[in-house]
């Protein structure tokens, strides 16, 4: 094992792959096809599902129920994924997604996590004062409004759904996804009207 480690992560990587493939674990089809996926995968995914779950009340509602299977229902490949929980937010709940001990991401969903999601001051903090962490971000819950942090794991992610924006009454499906950053699915940030006016985001 020790020669294994000495070397370069490329090759732990074929290493590990060999092993996989030699239990039957997973052929190197399967590998090739994951990675294109995760490769592929985009926050624009996720801001989908958003907007969609806004204008149609049966989708948010199999959304919050089963989130991958609501992904595959528009198109996102989730097979061998682990299952995807969406949490929504509401005027009394806000709700937060960090993983405390690494960087567990709905990378299926929304592509790789940004990088500070995995620094140790956002893991460490999210927990120790939320409310500051998401002042920082531009973010200001009000203190009788609850704020749930949810910790993703190997075995489960998370999304969140967030509120859809007031004055949007008007806006198409695609313009309401055009409105969701990626900040917004994690629960940092919160959607609002200003992109649709040309703001730069
Ligand atoms: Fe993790």
């Amino acid at each position: 094992m020790s020669d294994i480690l000495e070397t370069g992560g490329e090759q732990l990587l074929a290493a590990l792959r060999h092993v996989l493939e030699g239990k039957g674990i997973a052929t190197t089809d399967e590998i090739q096809e994951r990675m294109a996926v995760t490769d592929a995968a985009n926050p624009g995914q996720g801001a989908r599902m958003v907007a969609k779950a806004w204008v149609d009340p049966a989708y948010r509602r199999a959304m919050l129920q089963d989130g991958a299977a609501a992904a595959e229902a528009i198109g996102i490949p989730m097979r061998g994924m682990p299952p995807l929980g969406v949490l929504e937010n509401t005027p009394e709940t806000h709700h937060l997604v960090v993983c405390t001990l690494c960087s567990c991401y709905p990378r299926a969903v929304l592509g790789y996590p940004p990088f500070w999601f995995k620094s140790a001051a956002y893991r460490a903090r999210a927990v120790r004062d939320p409310r500051g962490l998401l002042a920082e971000f531009g973010t200001l819950i009000a203190p009788d409004r609850k704020l749930r942090v949810i910790d993703s794991t190997a075995d489960y992610r998370w999304m969140v759904l967030p509120m859809r924006p007031a004055g949007t009454e008007g806006s198409s499906e695609s313009e309401l996804a055009s409105l969701v950053r990626e900040g917004d699915m994690i629960g940092v940030t919160v959607p609002a009207m200003r992109a649709l006016q040309g703001e730069k985001r």
